[in-house]
């Protein structure tokens, strides 16, 4: 099978920016290593990290109050002259639907080709996103799997989409990305060693705001 593709380099051409979708939750380096990866893959110009504020599919679930996955993406970012922060849905508050953060982008940058980079386990439920085809349409998604990671549920969920569609899915293996937030968060819970999974910067946020020491 040849529409989820493993390598597309030179896709982004010269006006090509990355949209770096997640809860960051926290932001650690598999999701910068990620975003590197892809950068230079690609060829994007930069990546504008956008922290959900409230992802759609988590709408029961417990995470970190924005500001704090805002501010972390802020401190690990810091030092790479591509990478950027936006607080777009932030700002807008409600569900976080990627199409309404993608055709927000194309409105700040017509010129460019747009690709949305998030985790494969996320991309897994792209059917049921909002306004999918239209998404589809207007970028091209970068789904970063961790080691090991199998592409038979992949394959088997996005089988009805259309193959013009499919072929914008691409897929992108990360070793880093075996580091994982929720590992991160149990092990503050825990009191377990956080130490060289993220910045450091991150880390002495997460111990002077006290995060992630709840159940
Ligand atoms: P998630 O369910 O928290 O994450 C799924 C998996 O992907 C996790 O293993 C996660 O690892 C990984 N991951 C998440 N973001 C990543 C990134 N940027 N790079 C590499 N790995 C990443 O997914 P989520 O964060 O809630 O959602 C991902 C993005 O999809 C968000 O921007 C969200 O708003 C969007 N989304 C949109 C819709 C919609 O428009 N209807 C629906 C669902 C999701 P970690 O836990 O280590 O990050």
């Amino acid at each position: 099978m040849d529409w989820i593709r493993e390598k597309h380099p030179g896709e982004g051409g010269p006006a090509a920016i990355g949209i770096m979708g997640g809860t960051f939750d926290p932001i650690h380096y598999g999701h910068l290593v990620t975003a590197e990866n892809a950068r230079h893959f690609f060829g994007l110009e930069q990546v504008i990290f956008v922290p959900a504020y409230r992802p759609p599919h988590k709408e029961d679930r417990r995470i970190s109050p924005p500001q704090h996955r805002l501010a972390m993406v802020r401190l690990a970012i810091a030092s790479n002259p591509h990478f950027k922060v936006s607080d777009m849905e932030i700002s807008r508050r409600g569900p976080s639907y990627t199409i309404d953060t993608v055709l927000t982008m194309q409105r700040c940058y017509p010129a460019a080709r747009l690709f949305f980079i998030t985790g494969a386990d996320a991309v897994l439920e792209i059917l049921s996103w909002h306004r999918v085809t239209e998404l589809l349409e207007s970028c091209i998604f970068i789904a970063a799997t961790r080691p090991g990671y199998q592409l038979g549920q992949l394959r088997q969920n996005l089988a009805s989409l259309p193959e013009a569609l499919l072929r914008r899915i691409l897929t992108m293996e990360v070793p880093a990305l075996a580091i994982s937030s929720t590992d991160i968060r149990q092990r503050v819970r825990e009191g377990r060693p956080v130490k060289y999974l993220l910045p450091e910067a991150v880390e002495e946020y997460i111990y002077r705001q006290v995060l992630y020491r709840g159940s």
